[in-house]
């Protein structure tokens, strides 16, 4: 598991950071290894010394007092920072220059309920609504406190699209340069977005495989030296932006855990911290300790996760990627292994749905409850309404379904199937004649 997750992700162990070990990163004590749990000091780095397992901060977490926590961080912001105690962030963080991503809306979508034949509460958490219209700002902005504590001036990142825009724009807000690494056949607007904020933007002739494996070398090299990587050498840091999913889809059903959630899987991590941050809370005594039942969800054109979690395997066997969801089209996902032990031990499960079936989902969402998801979405959903139907998620019980982008990206996905209904002359004639009055 170890190796298979290492080899993904991470090409060397390069440390490239100008300063010590000595920084303060709020409640974060250490960066643990996944795999055998030795101990580092806090620092630019992703990998084990030991056994090459990936790294994931470590916490002193505010534990003894459930309700003055509960009271500290709803009289916080309303944005990410209110979770400041149990991020790797300082504590004035909200004070910065910062992209203040979060606290997007918990919709409770009861016509998409009606329509799927769900007769428990059906909510989307829409985080199309963060700064760059994706989840990836919430990753970003732990990664810039990072990035800014161990003295790192240039940000940077491998992406399938989303996470280039996040960079570029938290990099510009905190006045950092950014650079960051694409593959070449991105939709326009997940390009312009990369484009606008006015940093250095690298098209990659290959796949995001191709890309990540790419930064990985750049690490090694001069040419990469005092870079921060978001998703590489700055990861376990980054990663930990996904837990706050966890904590607002939590605060926002009344301090209560869901019975089931969907969440999309690019390289996995999102899901993985979400079901770090459901941890959490339950050992601070912020929620009521319950199962809770996690759901990945995959594109057809790129389901190793899946394919390996129907065969019954531990490890994932890498794709190359060909599907519409471009932004969760990574072949090697780094967190596979994670994903499916968090899917088998809560009772969930991976599925996949094709192209077709991605666009009739973001329809769907679009015509229930007016929200226009990116493909991650139709993903997503897609995977719920499968799993809904296969009898595998129970319509009875509490359930969260992630909208991670924003429709307006991939508009090409829907483009081809969507426009008016008819093109008529400026006249009531005309009008009559096509029968919608
Ligand atoms: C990156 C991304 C994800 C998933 O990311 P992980 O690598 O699995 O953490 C999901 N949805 C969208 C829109 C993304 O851009």
């Amino acid at each position: 598991m170890a190796v298979q997750a290492v080899e993904s992700s991470t090409a060397s162990e390069g440390s490239t950071g100008s300063a010590g070990s000595s920084v303060s990163l709020g409640p974060a004590v250490a960066l643990s290894c996944r795999e055998c749990g030795e101990r580092f000091p806090l620092g630019p780095i992703f990998a084990c010394a030991e056994c090459f397992g990936p790294l994931e901060v470590a916490y002193d977490l505010p534990t003894g007092d459930p309700e003055g926590l509960r009271k500290r961080i709803e009289a916080g912001p309303n944005n990410i920072w209110r979770y400041a105690p149990l991020l790797p962030v300082p504590a004035d963080v909200a004070d910065k220059p910062n992209i203040n991503p979060g606290f997007t809306k918990l919709v409770k979508a009861d016509n998409l309920a009606r329509e799927l034949g769900v007769t428990g509460e059906l909510y989307i958490k829409d985080d199309s609504g963060n700064p760059t219209h994706s989840f990836k700002d919430r990753v970003v902005a732990q990664a810039v406190e990072a990035a800014r504590a161990f003295g790192f001036t240039t940000l940077s990142c491998s992406s399938t699209g989303n996470l280039a825009g996040a960079v570029g724009a938290a990099a510009a807000r905190a006045g950092l340069r950014s650079c960051t690494f694409i593959p070449h056949d991105l939709e326009q607007g997940k390009v312009v977005m990369a484009a606008i904020y006015g940093g250095d933007l690298v098209a990659i002739e290959g796949t995001y495989d191709d890309v990540n494996r790419f930064c990985s070398e750049l690490i090694g090299d001069p040419a990469g030296e005092g870079w921060g990587f978001v998703n590489v050498n700055l990861r376990p840091y980054y990663a930990e932006g996904s837990k706050t999913l966890a904590y607002e889809i939590c605060e926002q059903l009344g301090w209560r855990l869901p019975d089931q959630l969907v969440i999309p899987i690019a390289s996995g991590s999102q899901l993985t911290k979400i079901d770090k941050g459901l941890k959490e809370l339950i050992a601070l005594g912020l929620v009521e300790d319950k199962p809770y039942k996690i759901f990945g969800a995959q594109a057809e054109g790129c389901s190793p996760v899946s394919t390996a979690f129907k065969a019954g395997h531990d490890v994932v066997r890498p794709q190359k990627p060909n599907t519409i969801a471009k932004s969760l089209a990574i072949g090697n996902p780094a967190d596979g292994p994670y994903v499916l032990d968090i899917a088998r031990r809560t009772g969930g499960a991976v599925e996949d749905v094709n192209d077709e079936q991605v666009v009739d989902a973001i329809k769907l969402l679009a015509r229930t409850e007016g929200i226009f998801a990116e493909t991650a979405g139709g993903v997503t959903l897609g995977v719920a309404k499968k799993l809904l139907e296969n009898g595998v998620l129970d319509p009875a019980l509490t359930t969260v379904v992630l909208n991670t982008g924003d429709g307006l990206k991939t508009l090409d996905a829907v483009a081809p199937t969507t426009g008016p209904t008819v093109v008529i002359r400026p006249s009531l004639d005309a009008f009559r004649e096509a029968g919608l009055g």
